[in-house]
């Protein structure tokens, strides 16, 4: 069994930025914007480590931070000025977004060009017609996952549990595209899907994305599977030194010995989510020069 440690395949990809970053000039560096919007404990932790590895790469940053009460047409305008700083090259606000905003609305006021999450209905369009376009973060850090541990997926039958616009269906979209870590045969599930179990027991890869700690249990999953655990949820233990732990979706100890490989959770495909955004911002600043990154 393999564990597809995201810390080692991020880690190669954020080299590879580095030299990309130095090969631009010194003058010429990817710019990312953050949004974050509130104080909640585990969107702070994202964002900072989304800045921290802006800095590692050699990209510039910038985090904006708007109180839990803004109204949504300060955040509106907060993302209008970034979409005209032509300095910016790549825009993410952070989710969940306080109730009172209309997310929806904020995802689409964000530039097309320069939306590095890729949640845009014109990049998810693009997506779903295999265009050239943002890719949202973590299906597109699985499929460089999968591509830095060369798992082969022709022809495999993928399972995707989650239907979410940000990670399930891209996900879905992905493995069964005409693309090196495409063509599977692919079976998205859901919270109204019947038989789950079964499903799940037949597929060569599973894609666990519904954010219930420990859902997929050994009898859900065939030998020599490959799973991909998306789900990260704190739950509270005390012993912990933070007072919690993060849980995956997959129950790893008794699941794991059955699997051809899996990631790992934390130390996976949170690491991996880092590393398709910095790809898109990358990909978001070349888009101006008009050079393509490979996929
Ligand atoms: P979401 O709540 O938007 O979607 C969950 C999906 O799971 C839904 O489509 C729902 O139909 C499905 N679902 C719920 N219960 C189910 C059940 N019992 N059986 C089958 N399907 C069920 O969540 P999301 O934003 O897609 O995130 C999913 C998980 O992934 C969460 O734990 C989230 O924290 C995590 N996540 C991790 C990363 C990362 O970088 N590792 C990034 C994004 C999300």
């Amino acid at each position: 069994m393999v564990i597809l440690d995201g810390k080692k395949a991020s880690q190669a990809i954020k080299n590879q930025l580095k030299q990309q970053v130095l090969s631009l000039g010194s003058d010429k560096k990817p710019h990312l914007a953050a949004i974050l919007v509130g104080n909640d404990g585990a969107s702070e932790t994202y964002v900072a480590s989304k800045v921290r590895s802006c800095e590692e790469v050699g990209f510039e940053s910038t985090l904006v931070r708007l109180d839990n009460d803004v109204s949504e047409s300060t955040l509106l305008q907060a993302i209008e000025t970034l979409n005209a700083d032509d300095s910016v090259d790549g825009i993410l606000v952070q989710l969940p977004l306080p109730k009172h905003i209309r997310e929806q609305r904020v995802i689409e006021s964000i530039d097309a060009e320069k939306d590095v999450d890729g949640f845009h209905p014109v990049n998810a369009g693009k997506l779903v017609q295999g265009l050239p376009s943002f890719i949202p973060a973590t299906p597109y850090g699985i499929m460089l996952m999968l591509a830095h541990f060369n798992i082969d997926t022709k022809g495999k039958h993928a399972v995707v549990i989650g239907r979410s616009n940000i990670v399930g269906r891209p996900m879905s979209i992905l493995l069964s595209s005409n693309h090196p870590q495409g063509n599977c045969t692919v079976t998205i599930c859901h919270s109204h899907t019947k038989n789950l179990e079964d499903i799940c027991a037949r597929a060569d890869i599973i894609v666990a994305a519904l954010g219930r700690p420990g859902f997929v249990t050994n009898n859900m999953v065939k030998d020599g599977a490959v799973v991909i655990d998306v789900g990260i949820t704190r739950v509270e233990d005390s012993a912990a030194p933070k007072g919690y732990r993060i849980k995956g979706d997959v129950a790893y100890e008794e699941v794991a010995p059955k699997t051809s490989a899996i990631t790992p959770v934390p130390g996976g495909v949170g690491l991996m989510t880092i590393a398709g955004l910095l790809k898109n911002t990358m990909q978001a600043h070349l888009n101006r020069t008009q050079i393509t990154v490979d996929r």
